[in-house]
């Protein structure tokens, strides 16, 4: 039986479900389901139950939505690590301290190789992988590769991935290496490499799993839907995330969209995507409409941002992502690489922590704060990558503005002169 089929955003046209990327048109597919879940309860209910998993592809917290996600594919075809299942940290302090009601945020790191890749990953693997694959591709500012590079392993298929030379954290590019992915670095910038896998997928004849594959998108909303089960099937006023080459911004638009459709939650929240101001094509693209309704949406080259997973200029998914921000009435704001790297301090400081890019949606929420636009509601925000994926970043932001350590010679009197100063507060 077959459930899912493929449609281009652009013209509408339709296609198998295991369309390649993009519509000869130019337009990226969207996987559309035919859902067969009975009423709202009764799927509540069984996805509340898979809860009680600890073993099997339906214990991971992207395979418990299937249903949601890819219903046609057979148990047997998943290539699952175990993704998902991540926690959501409430911070109350921080929360009352921005106006907010509530404020709690995904951690995503959490996930097998330290990224929310793993969960359109898994999705997109075990597709390309049901759909006859011979060899997996993508190109990367880290944690796609080191995510491809894990699932393609798991699959027991090769994998190549394009990166941008010298431009990615160091701990991504030896997580793709280790896992066993032959690594292209490209002199130039994420962009570049980009452009040359697309052309190299479709030329070679490789599966190309950027979050141009429908199948991404699709695992990629269950960030989504575990978030709301946690909450009761209860969503916040505002989802707040990190934005660069727009793919979350699609699966989060659609997660919600479903939902609703499906009588799962009642009110969708307004999607906040928030981009690094020196990578934000997506944000003046919305600055600039303002002024003038018929702007088209353009690249910007040479993006740069401390917050290297969102480098990106050229975003893939905009015309999907322009319209899910759109749809859910929500925003898109730049924060500065100094907003960044201090909502990561603050993250770090409660015990959460995690990479640059992902504190840019507690950025986001600053933002916001300081113009006045929280009042009192509920937010959730998607912290996407684990902290150990970038630490060179916070030993090389500032250097010593961190008063965090201290040389002390290797002496006890020296030792406990350094102690009773600290414990001093002096
Ligand atoms: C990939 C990535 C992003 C950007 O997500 P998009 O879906 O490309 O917008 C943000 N943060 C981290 C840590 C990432 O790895
Ligand atoms: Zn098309």
């Amino acid at each position: 039986m077959t459930w899912s089929s493929a449609r281009c955003v652009r013209c509408a046209k339709t296609a198998p479900a295991s369309a390649a990327a993009r519509c000869p048109c130019g337009g990226l597919f969207e996987i559309r389901h035919a859902f067969e879940l009975g009423g709202a309860e009764e799927a509540r209910a069984r996805f509340d139950g898979r809860l009680a998993l600890r073993r099997g592809s339906l214990s991971s917290g992207v395979w418990r939505f299937r249903e949601l996600i890819a219903p046609d594919l057979a148990e047997e075809s998943i290539v699952s690590l175990g993704e998902g299942n991540t926690r959501l940290y409430e911070l109350p302090a921080l929360a009352s301290e921005l106006g907010l009601a509530r404020l709690a945020f995904k951690h995503e790191g959490e996930n097998p190789t330290g990224s929310f890749k793993d969960r359109g990953m898994t999705v997109g693997v075990s597709q390309a992988r049901h759909d006859g694959a011979r060899a997996l591709a993508c190109a990367s500012t880290g944690n796609t590769s080191a995510s491809l590079a894990a699932f393609g392993a798991a699959a027991g298929l090769p994998v190549v991935v394009f990166v941008p030379r010298g431009k990615i954290a160091r701990a991504k590019l030896a997580q793709a290496l280790a896992y066993g992915a032959r690594v292209l670095e490209i002199d130039g910038d994420f962009d570049d490499a980009m452009a040359l896998v697309s052309r190299a997928a479709s030329e070679l004849d490789l599966a190309l799993l950027n979050s141009v594959n429908p199948w991404r998108v699709e695992g990629q909303k269950s960030i989504v839907f575990e978030a709301i089960q946690e909450l009761g099937w209860e969503p916040p006023d505002l989802w707040v995330f990190p934005a660069g080459n727009l793919g979350n911004a699609s699966a989060f638009g659609k997660a919600f969209r479903e939902l609703e459709a499906l009588g799962l939650i009642r009110r969708r929240p307004r999607l906040i995507a928030v981009q690094a101001a020196g990578a934000s094509p997506f944000a003046r693209f919305f600055e600039r409409r303002r002024a003038d309704p018929k702007a088209a949406f353009e690249k910007q080259p040479g993006a740069e941002t401390v917050a290297s997973a969102i480098r990106i200029g050229d975003p893939q998914s905009w015309e999907k992502a322009i319209r899910e921000v759109e749809l859910s009435g929500g925003r898109v704001l730049a924060a500065s690489d100094d907003e960044i790297m201090e909502a990561k301090a603050r993250l770090d400081g409660a015990g959460v922590g995690c990479e640059p890019a992902s504190a840019a949606a507690l950025a986001g929420l600053q933002i916001l704060a300081r113009s006045g636009e929280l009042d009192g509601g509920a937010a959730v925000g998607v912290l996407t990558g684990h902290f150990l994926k970038d630490a060179d970043a916070v030993l090389s932001w500032r250097r010593g503005a961190a008063p965090g350590s201290l040389s002390v010679p290797a002496r006890f009197e020296a030792i406990a002169e350094a102690l009773t100063a600290i414990l001093q507060g002096s």
